[in-house]
């Protein structure tokens, strides 16, 4: 998948600051943060959208919130609270379309979501 972009951060083409990475994910800050805290959690195996994924997924996506949680609580925010989500298509606001969750940690954040 050398056309998508997340799939090109993990062959290490394109430069990111990895917060956290073992066997199945990888996580990086976003270009963009919009809070203190920003990563966002990727399988390095692509998948497209939510609508992609399989049954035998399963244990990779729950691996994804194991990382999110590993991070925000190295970074202390466990207690204070943080925020998950992945979008999936268009009118989610999905723009990269290698499944990803975003952290977000670090300020009061608005519910709901624009
Ligand atoms: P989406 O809109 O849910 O698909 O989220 C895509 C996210 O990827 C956005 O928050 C972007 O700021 C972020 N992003 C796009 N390109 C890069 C990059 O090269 N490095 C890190 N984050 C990126």
């Amino acid at each position: 998948m050398s056309d998508c972009l997340f799939c090109r951060i993990v062959a290490g083409e394109i430069p990111a600051k990895i917060a956290y990475q073992d066997a199945d994910v990888i996580a990086f800050h976003d270009i963009n943060p919009q809070a203190p805290l920003h990563v966002l959690i990727i399988p390095r195996k692509h998948i497209a959208t939510i609508n992609d994924l399989q049954a035998d997924d399963a244990a990779l996506v729950g691996k994804l919130f194991l990382a999110a949680k590993h991070i925000a609580t190295e970074a202390g925010y466990a207690e204070n609270g943080y925020r998950v989500t992945m979008n999936c298509g268009a009118d989610a606001g999905q723009t990269v379309f290698h499944i990803h969750l975003h952290l977000l940690a670090g300020r009061e954040l608005g519910w709901p979501p624009g």
